[in-house]
């Protein structure tokens, strides 16, 4: 494909920052494209000098530059190196909608947004699924997103039971897709926020004060991009944080746990603590911390549009991820359900001897009532 050059007008208004890079290099050291494929343009740096090249009109946006500025799974793992404090994800996120805009995106992504479009989530799954809860007026509601409802549903599951359980009176709500898959992958602005205003007011009219989420990429939807176009006017919490206010009574459970901190958790919205105080309260277990975790945490590398553009990558990126927990654990826990799909993922590769769980599963299974 020749290419062509294109208008970027969101990542022209980055240049400023792009020309911060000193091309030193640390973002190497941390970046889980580049330590699969070693090459160069796939890590931060290269993507800025991309990004720059696509803004100043001086590449075209010819298929192996498209390519490279869509190998990142948006885990801002770099910028916590970066001692020019470069906000990358924000750069790939740009340059990627200007990509999409000139109409050089990838058809893995296009399929999704057509799937949103028709079906209100990304999988393109036009059934109903019923968890047996109702949606009617509470202070506490449960947004299950895509993943779960779709592809992992015995999380959202869990998660019924769980607030069951502890007596909480909530309400489901009648969701469509958060907007994640399209705000990471630069597919259609307009879209992405018709939805939010969709779930927003299918929230609004319930009367939720506290919405709680068991996925990552929605979570940091709520938290970070919502507030940016709505007053929300309540509080958006991972069913870990909102778990980590009570007071939680487990059955014994005599297996070393590790830990998985989800990218769009932990690095975007620094919830490191309250999942491992819920983990470290399970009498008889061992909780092993991964040699990198919390800020340093490894990406799972399934984020950012990779999943579905480059399975393979994912695949790989998520073995070294499951070995790692595999060598010192017998569980992985983590608390997104695109993470548990992508880590199971990457076991099925290697085929080491680790579960790979979600937290709402493990709670669920140990909670005393
Ligand atoms: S760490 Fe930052 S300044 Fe250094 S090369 Fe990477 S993006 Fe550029
Ligand atoms: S955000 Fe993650 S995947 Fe993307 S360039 Fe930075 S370290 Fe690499």
């Amino acid at each position: 494909m020749a290419g062509k050059k294109i208008k970027a007008d969101r990542a022209r208004k980055l240049e400023k920052e792009m020309l911060t890079c000193t091309l030193c290099g640390f973002c190497k050291s941390v970046c889980p494209y580049f330590e699969d494929n070693q090459w160069d343009p796939s890590v931060a740096r290269g993507k800025v000098i991309l990004a720059y090249g696509l803004a100043r009109g001086e590449i075209p946006a010819d298929e192996s530059v498209v390519k490279r500025l869509y190998q990142c799974t948006t885990c801002k793992d770099c910028e916590r190196r970066c001692p020019s404090n470069i906000q990358v994800v924000d750069i790939v996120e740009a340059v990627r909608a200007d990509i999409v805009e000139a109409g050089c995106g990838l058809d893995a992504h296009t399929k999704i947004k057509e799937n949103v479009k028709k079906t209100g989530n990304p999988y393109g799954e036009s059934a109903k699924v019923d968890f047996g809860w109702p949606i009617k007026e509470a202070e506490v509601g449960y947004f299950v997103g895509c993943t779960a409802r779709y592809r992992l549903p015995e999380i959202a599951r869990h998660t019924i039971s769980i607030l069951k359980k502890l007596e909480v009176d909530f309400t489901m709500v009648e969701e469509v897709c958060c907007g994640s898959t399209l705000g990471r992958t630069g597919q259609d602005e307009k879209l992405a926020s018709e939805l939010m205003r969709t779930n927003f007011e299918a929230v609004k009219r319930l009367g939720v004060k506290t919405l709680i989420f068991t996925c990552a990429g929605c979570l940091r939807m709520f938290r970070k991009e919502y507030p940016k176009h709505l007053e929300l006017g309540f509080e958006a919490l991972h069913l870990t944080e909102f778990l980590a206010r009570r007071k939680l009574e487990f059955k014994p459970f005599k297996k070393r746990i590790a830990y998985h901190d989800p990218c769009h958790m932990g690095r975007h919205l620094k919830v490191y603590d309250d999942p491992r105080k819920i983990l470290k309260m399970i009498p008889e277990s061992t909780y092993v911390e991964l040699k990198d975790s919390k800020d340093s945490a490894k990406c799972c590398g399934g984020g950012g549009g990779v999943r579905s553009a480059d399975p393979n990558a994912a695949q790989r990126i998520a073995s070294r991820r499951v070995k790692a927990a595999s060598d010192v654990a017998d569980i992985l826990v983590t608390a997104c359900p695109f993470c548990v799909t992508n880590l199971r993922f990457g076991n099925d590769l290697i085929k080491v001897d680790v579960e790979i769980r979600d937290i709402a599963e493990i709670v669920d299974d140990l909670l005393i009532e």
